[in-house]
């Protein structure tokens, strides 16, 4: 049997491959719904289906995709085009980025990839330097895409996330989004393909310790047996109650403000989706009627009151809509306080790999050892990998 606890995209990842290699397998989780930080529900207050956080999924994410082919979901996601309009919400200025965008700047793109050489201790800033396109370019997309700011952002992960996009082409920059929401795509067929294989899910069973060859919920204690096997696909706080000798890893927050208007808004740039730079908020999507704003690294913002956040983050969208900036339409904040680790260069070098004291037993999770920042992809490859080595098989696949 493989017991696999926690159902985020790690470990629903793990429990898929698994299950369709014939393991048995038994997921536990300890809330009392699967998908972790990638989720969506219903909100009453909108009354509407919305995602704890937008997000965004490039072509280059081949683990997501395929997870997303394997379990079905991939009709809940459309593939968008390589075309990131973008405003100054103070100046006014606006442009638009795509990749050739990027092309057009070859010196700053060559350090960008560290093709001048990386020290593993530099920061984004330090390798790139405020030049002229700083704040269009880098800025916004190391904020998207770490979670970190520049000033404290790892320059050698980021270039590795330059270089694996760049090395699939351009098109590996185009991105992928859940009309449906986050859910749709991922975790609803995930459960859906684990329940028709027969795979015991538990919910509201949050694992309190282990030994050897036991794990302890609240309500049971299961006995391992010598062919049973455990991916502890858990957070890094959560693994770390679990592992004392885990290092102790900072985490960066995101905040997401959704609003529902009362038509479907046409953005500036005509595109789902907005950058946002010279205010608050950072990326603004658009599904029907609702309007999701996101603001990444969010600490100076996580702390403030929600009214406060949502009155702020409408004031510099609603002039781009053309509505009134002093009438909040309903809406719901999102505080996601530890979204992702902080991508800074030195806990980029604490990141664990998957071994734990147990043999038995193999971490999981976005957080784990990975050419990848914390993020979808990271999940799901570390969920494979992790059931491919608890498993002894290494061709395992979803
Ligand atoms: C607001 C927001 C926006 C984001 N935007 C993007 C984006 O645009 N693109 C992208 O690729 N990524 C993005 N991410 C990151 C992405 O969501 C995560 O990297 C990914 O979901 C992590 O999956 P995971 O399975 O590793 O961890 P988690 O999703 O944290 O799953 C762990 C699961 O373990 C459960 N658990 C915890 N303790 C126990 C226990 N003791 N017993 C049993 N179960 C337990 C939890 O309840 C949870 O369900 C974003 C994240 C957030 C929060």
């Amino acid at each position: 049997m493989l017991h696999v606890v926690g159902a985020g995209l790690a470990g629903l990842a793990a429990s898929v491959a698994a299950s369709r290699a014939g393991w048995p397998v038994t997921l536990h989780e300890a809330t009392d719904h699967a998908g972790g930080r990638c989720r969506s529900f219903y909100d009453p207050t909108l009354d509407l289906v919305i995602d704890n956080g937008t997000h965004l999924v490039m072509d280059v994410n081949r683990a997501a995709i395929d997870f997303a082919r394997a379990v079905g979901g991939l009709p809940m996601m459309d593939q968008g085009q390589p075309k990131f309009p973008f405003v100054n919400v103070s100046t006014g200025h606006a442009w638009t980025l795509s990749p050739w965008a990027l092309m057009r700047r070859p010196l700053d793109l060559l350090r960008a990839v560290g093709a001048f050489g990386l020290d593993e201790r530099t920061t984004v800033t330090q390798s790139l330097g405020r030049t002229k396109s700083f704040s269009t370019i880098w800025d916004p997309l190391c904020v998207a895409a770490l979670n970190t700011h520049c000033d404290e952002a790892s320059a050698p992960l980021f270039a590795q996330l330059l270089r694996m996009a760049l090395k699939r082409g351009l098109s590996s920059l185009n991105p992928w989004i859940f009309p449906a929401g986050l859910s749709a795509a991922f975790v609803e067929p995930a459960l859906s393909t684990l329940r028709s294989r027969s795979v015991e899910i538990h919910f509201n069973h949050r694992l309190r310790s282990m030994e050897n060859n036991a794990l302890i919920f609240d309500d049971r204690r299961i006995e391992l047996g010598p062919d049973d096997r455990v991916v502890l696909a858990v957070p890094p706080w959560a693994a770390k109650d679990l592992f004392p000798s885990l290092p102790d890893l900072a985490t960066r927050s995101i905040v997401n403000g959704h609003f529902r208007l009362d038509s479907p808004p046409t953005l500036p740039g005509e595109m789902p989706w907005l950058g946002l730079t010279g205010g608050v908020g950072q990326w603004v999507s658009a599904r029907g009627c609702l309007l999701s704003v996101t603001v990444s690294a969010a600490e100076d913002v996580v702390t403030q009151d929600s009214a406060a956040i949502a009155n702020s983050l409408w004031r510099e969208l609603a002039p781009l809509l053309k509505l009134s900036p002093d009438q909040t339409p309903p809406h719901r904040i999102i505080k996601e306080k530890r979204a992702t680790l902080a991508h800074t260069p030195v806990q980029v070098g604490l990141r664990p790999d998957a071994l734990t004291p147990h043999p038995n037993m193999i971490l999981a999770g976005d957080w784990i050892k990975s050419p990848w920042p914390c993020t979808i992809e990271a999940a799901i490859i570390s969920g494979l990998s992790a059931a491919r080595q608890a498993l002894g098989a290494p061709a395992l696949t979803f």
